[in-house]
């Protein structure tokens, strides 16, 4: 080849052809380094039938590349997955590349790093910065990059502690192989269901072809065990296996289980890795030494040598849909990859998503179904405590009887969870002289109160301030109150109530590493906590024999501001709370709090029906021709003017194109109408399910223009309506 179509890494581009020089060998596939003005850039060539150019230009323009990495090429399934990720969701090829080239030191050669830890000496002047900067950085390690990122501090707070003595340098080699998990270890003891389904999952694995499977089974029936088997045949057939999570959270649960199953740790892939984790992982799973990766979402991406199956676990998680950059749903383009991978996947939830279920329902998907619960546990009792009979004393939260409950679960020795999915002591702080309400500068949103650490704070961008002394409007002083409760003042409410229980609030504010989960496990299994207060962080993936009770402070709180949805997840997520209790050989029990106990979700819950929940659930999405019976788009336009805004936004209203089966809503301002300082207005495109929707508005906004300062995203089956 003396010509290579190059992908390079900048989204603002198109494809580039280059002269491959005489002595240099390219294939597709092969990762390179390109001229780009004065500049060097990365890219990956490509098939130029797979990806048209239109900046065609004669061999004797052509700029030579400047060299090949050592390293195995991007391999042809995942090039397609690249090609088909960023049709569908109508994004820059070059923004899907590079999610698979997503560690740039792992394309470097050099084996060693030097990073930083703290040695445990303290500098003789301890300003406040290197206090907040020990304090946090803790037993971390990093560069002094990351350790000033984590420490939320410069550079040169780091470089001095350093100076100080108080931080040291380490060498560490980047390159190490990882062990090789085995698959004899710890072989579980399976029951017959659990060993059906195992073994339908192994022989797809040996059979090397595409084969969706939904694994579907009720909290706590086994379904990581019997999934562990389809690894043990990936590992057997000497291929990789990847286990997609919905959160890094939930990461350390299932480590400690693979740990026991296998022997040894599986390779991670997450946002928290430092820079030489990361490089010696990408490069682990590029060369096929990585034989079992587990991971968030970006994972999906990378470059697996020997991909053999793909694991979803918790598979309805909304959060495997990416709200920013790239918009694409991990549960999706799993299928995607697994097909193009020609390999088996499982999807393995105990409250399956409509779509995963109607992919079942047409024969698309292959159904694996665990009965009941695994070994002695029993599916907990699930009651309801109705509000409007059995209030709360005013200012408080927790009723009468699931007070009782905990304080007879506690008086056993048993734990308790008390879940309400909101963060911070707050949702709304108001001045009780003028009515002042505290919103964020930069959204539509309200700031919430964060007593743990004295803030206010915007969930939306991440604005802070501490709470003022005085109101900023009428000046009075002390004339703040909190309205509604978040998990920090449940967490006062039980340590006024019961005031020997100790009590843990577990949100992504107290456990926002893996470091920190295995820290809160540990506590847990070691009975150091008796009321676990939490957000839907603990809704999941968490075992943990001795928790019998679970209360739902507010189990309507999911059913407002209803989208599709709204009802869908409120089911599931409370489900799966529910699912927490009574999982060994204790009797667990479930405890609602409601205002609405005639609602359906509510009832199904209660009476265990949850088929007849979807069943309902999914013929009213029939009758409206809502997902997966139609398909939506969102147009999100966005500028830091609001007339820009609301000017695009009516053009591409103007200007929408008729087709057969498709009708286009608004533009109307967001409900976010505001977020991170750029006025919102949306459009929402619903068209029937087999209208080429991305080609019609590729087309529609291809032609159109608008002012620099304004944004437009496309989000291609939008979870999000906000
Ligand atoms: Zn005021
Ligand atoms: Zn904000």
């Amino acid at each position: 080849m003396s010509r290579a179509r190059v992908l390079l890494l900048n989204a603002a581009l198109g494809p580039l052809d280059y002269r491959v020089p005489r002595e240099m060998a390219v294939e597709p596939g092969s990762i390179v380094l390109a001229p780009l003005g004065p500049r060097q850039i990365v890219g990956v060539v490509w098939e130029p039938e797979h990806m048209p150019s239109n900046a065609e230009v004669g061999d004797n323009r052509l700029r030579n590349l400047i060299g090949v990495y050592d390293l195995p090429p991007i391999a042809a399934p995942l090039r397609r997955l690249i090609e088909w990720t960023a049709d569908y969701y109508l994004a820059p090829p070059a923004a899907v590349l590079r999610m698979a080239l997503s560690s740039a030191s792992a394309l470097e050669g050099g084996r060693t790093v030097i990073e930083y830890r703290a040695t445990g000496l303290v500098p003789d002047r301890l300003t406040p910065q290197r206090a907040q900067a020990l304090e946090r950085i803790g037993e971390r390690q990093g560069l002094v990059r990351e350790l000033a990122a984590i420490a939320d501090v410069s550079d040169g707070v780091i470089r001095g502690l350093v100076k100080a003595g108080a931080i040291r340098a380490v060498e560490v080699a980047v390159d190490d192989p990882f062990p090789i998990p085995d698959p004899i270890h710890a072989p579980p003891a399976l029951s017959p269901e659990q060993r059906d389904a195992a073994e339908i999952i192994a022989a797809a694995v040996h059979a090397r072809a595409f084969d969706p499977m939904s694994l579907d089974g009720v909290t706590g029936s086994g379904k990581t065990e019997v999934y562990f088997e389809g690894i043990t045949a990936a590992l057997e057939a000497g291929r990789q296996a990847l286990v997609l999570l919905p959160e890094i959270a939930l990461t350390e649960p299932f480590l400690k289980r693979f740990e026991a199953r296998f022997g040894h740790l599986p390779v991670a892939w997450h946002s928290d890795l430092r820079q030489s984790q990361r490089r010696r992982a990408w490069r682990a799973i590029g060369n096929g030494e990585a034989k079992v990766v587990v991971g968030a979402r970006s994972a999906l991406f990378l470059p697996y040598r020997n991909l053999g199956l793909i694991v979803v676990d918790e598979a309805h998680e909304t959060s495997f849909k990416q709200e920013e950059g790239v918009m694409y749903h991990a549960r999706d383009v799993a299928v995607m990859r697994a097909s193009f991978e020609n390999i088996p996947i499982v999807l393995a939830s105990a409250t399956q998503a409509i779509e995963t279920r109607q992919m079942v329902e047409i024969g698309k998907y292959r159904e694996l179904k665990l009965p009941g619960r695994y070994g002695a546990a029993q599916l907990p009792e699930i009651s309801i405590i109705d509000l409007t009979q059995d209030p709360p004393p005013r200012q408080r939260w927790l009723a009468p009887t699931l007070v009782k409950a905990l304080d007879e679960t506690i008086g056993r020795g048993e734990q308790a969870l008390l879940f309400l999915n909101r963060r911070g002591y707050a949702p709304l702080t108001l001045c009780r002289h003028c009515g002042h309400r505290f919103r964020c500068p930069n959204c539509t949103a309200w700031m919430v109160e964060h007593r743990l650490t004295a803030r206010l704070a915007c969930h939306h961008c991440g604005h802070i301030m501490p709470p003022p002394a005085a109101c900023p409007e009428c000046h009075a002083e002390d004339s703040l109150v909190a309205c509604g409760p978040g998990v920090e003042r449940i967490a006062d409410e039980v340590a006024a109530l019961l005031p020997e229980a100790r009590a843990a609030i577990v949100t992504s504010d107290t456990i926002w590493s893996p470091a920190k989960a295995a820290e809160f496990v540990n506590r847990m299994e070691a009975g150091d906590i008796d009321v676990v207060i939490g957000t839907q962080l603990v809704t999941k993936g968490y075992h943990f024999p001795n928790l019998t009770l679970v209360g739902v402070v507010d189990a309507d709180l999911g059913l407002q501001g209803g989208d599709l949805r709204a009802a869908e997840r409120s089911f599931q997520q409370i489900a799966q709370v529910a699912g927490r209790a009574g999982r060994g050989t204790k009797p667990g029990r479930v405890l609602l709090q409601t205002r609405e106990p005639g609602a359906p979700v509510i009832q199904a819950l209660v009476s265990g029906d949850a088929e007849g929940f979807y069943a309902a659930e999914t013929e009213s999405r029939r009758e409206a021709g809502a997902p997966p019976f139609g398909r939506y788009a969102a147009i999100i336009v966005s500028s830091e003017k609001l007339e820009e805004a609301v000017e695009t936004a009516r053009l591409i209203g103007r200007t929408a194109p008729e087709a057969e089966g498709m009708i286009v809503f608004g533009p109307a301002p967001a409900p976010l109408a505001m977020l991170r300082g750029r006025h919102r207005q949306r459009l929402l495109v619903h068209a029937r399910r087999a209208l080429d929707v991305q080609d019609v508005i590729r087309t529609w906004l291809g032609a159109l223009e608008w002012p620099r300062g304004v944004r437009v995203a496309v989000d291609v089956d939008p979870y999000s309506f906000l």
